[in-house]
């Protein structure tokens, strides 16, 4: 085999796996989307042959001859034919351990699964998707050792969702912030409530969505390649390549807020994706690295940006002129108040800053149990009940607000929620070293992200998975994580809104 063509042979085994994976994609997307709610037999059937087919083709002998020779030949290769040559045979043998008939078992259960979290959690009914999620957690314990048989199986979760993570520096990550969070959550309860009662009252679908299509807008998202539409539990997702973004909100009657930070939200996903250098399409090194890096860029828009000050006095005439029976008689600083109140809320996604991570941590300890064995899927929402009143001092009125709120167990994510707190604190990192060179704060309130896209896609999104989590971050910030930097950041908001 030359090596010129087994290159040519590694970009056709990318761009056919590419295929699969956009239909496969698209019949997920479809399900979450528009699908009707009795097809997910039909979808789960489609999904198991495609994903029988992929199965075979990555971790066929073809494909693994090419792969060791070319890994033989990695001396002759190029950056980018190098990594991905290294990000295929990380995947191949992680495949190979894994029986087919299990592998493809899984992917339909959780095909199945989401269905069911979907109406449980509607019903508020955690005994009907019980049975699918201790599955999941069985398969997840199996597959890990399957894989690494010497590592611990949280730790390989951890690892997978973000190459280098494990157990010890997530402990030691929100230990750091608990330490700090923790008073200042209590020095802001002590303080007069800042008000939120702008964000509530009746808010139809429609100008809800002109608000989302603007924002996406303003965020610089291509519009002609990132599509917006309506599930229970928003999301984004990559279909084929970043040549077309698929986001996903929901809108609360009785909230505005929700949905316009939902789509900041996943417009941070879609931007980072869809910032990919266009030569990586139909490759593994399209789209974002990691999901850590992932999350802080989609934090870093909701909040770092989206709640600050100067976006927010951009932002408000245009919520007042689609609402103006509702924000009347207020301004753009109480809008910036009750958008930033730090309140221990139920709910995840809209939880403020600085109560955040806390939530972050609950689902952490509880993995951990679940992995270890120590916790079984049977006792999670009582436990899961009792850390919300130990965390956060919250009672949980119900498993549709409590354990089943959040989509990501239903589709098989072990090990992804630290993803957020990380991102958080890398957002802020970022911040600072942009603050360097790029006047964020008169952009913003001009509604202008040119100036904040063109740093972070010149740092980090051009680059899409060619460099590890860790290259990336050492490229952009000089430096590893650094926790304080993240509650610097918290505290001197908390001053500021609280008086404190
Ligand atoms: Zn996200």
């Amino acid at each position: 085999m030359e090596v010129n063509q087994a290159v040519k042979d590694l970009l056709a085994l990318q761009d056919r796996l590419s295929a699969y994976n956009h239909a496969m994609g698209l019949i997920s997307y479809d399900g979450d989307t528009a699908a009707p709610r009795g097809t997910a037999e039909n979808r789960a059937h489609t999904q198991g042959i495609l994903s029988e087919i992929a199965y075979e083709i990555t971790t066929g002998e073809d494909t693994a001859e090419l792969l060791d020779f070319l890994d033989a030949h990695k001396a002759e290769l190029g950056q980018r034919e190098k990594r991905m040559v290294e990000l295929l045979l990380k995947q191949i043998r992680f495949m190979r351990k894994i029986p087919k008939d299990e592998y493809v078992a899984y992917d339909k259960l959780v095909v199945a699964s989401q269905s069911v979290w979907h109406k449980a959690k509607l019903e508020s009914d955690f005994a009907a998707f019980q049975p699918y999620l201790e599955k999941i957690f069985e398969y997840n314990l199996r597959f890990a050792r399957y894989a690494e048989p010497d590592m611990d199986p949280y730790d390989f979760w951890l690892n997978e969702n973000e190459p280098g993570l494990n157990r010890k520096t997530c402990d030691a990550f929100f230990a750091a912030l608990r330490k700090r969070l923790v008073p200042l959550i209590r020095a802001c309860g002590e303080k007069e409530q800042v008000k939120d009662d702008c964000l509530k009252g009746d808010f139809p679908e429609a100008p809800q969505r002109e608000l989302a299509l603007w924002m996406m807008e303003v965020m610089g998202l291509d519009m002609d390649r990132v599509g917006l539409a309506t599930t229970e539990h928003p999301f984004t997702t990559m279909l084929g390549s970043h040549l077309d973004e698929r986001i996903t909100t929901h809108y609360y009657r009785e909230d505005v807020s929700y949905s316009l930070f939902s789509v900041i939200h996943e417009g941070g996903h879609a931007l980072y994706d869809t910032g990919s250098d266009p030569a990586f399409c139909y490759t593994v090194l399209d789209g974002g690295v990691s999901m850590c890096i992932h999350e802080s860029q989609s934090r870093f828009y909701e909040n770092i940006l989206g709640r600050s000050k100067p976006f927010i006095r951009f932002l408000f005439p245009k919520v007042a002129q689609l609402f103006p029976q509702q924000m009347k008689g207020y301004a753009w600083q109480d809008f910036y108040r009750a958008v930033n109140r730090v309140q221990p809320t139920l709910i995840r996604t809209e939880a403020d800053e600085v109560t955040y991570c806390l939530h972050i941590m609950i689902r952490y300890e509880l993995e951990k149990q679940l992995m270890d064995g120590e916790l079984s899927v049977g006792e999670l929402p009582e436990k899961w009940n009792s850390l919300y009143r130990e965390y956060l001092g919250i009672q949980v009125p119900d498993d549709r607000r409590g354990v089943l709120q959040d989509s990501h167990w239903s589709f098989g994510a072990i090990g992804y929620f630290p993803s957020y707190a990380l991102g958080n604190a890398y957002g802020a990192q970022f911040l600072r070293e942009m603050e360097k060179t790029v006047d964020w704060r008169s952009a913003l309130e001009k509604g202008d992200f040119e100036p904040i896209n063109a740093w972070n896609r010149e740092h980090i999104w051009s680059f899409g998975s060619l460099y590890t989590p860790q290259q990336v971050l050492q490229n952009a910030l000089g430096g590893p994580l650094d926790p304080n930097c993240y509650l610097d950041y918290l505290e001197e908001k908390c001053k500021e809104l609280y008086g404190l």
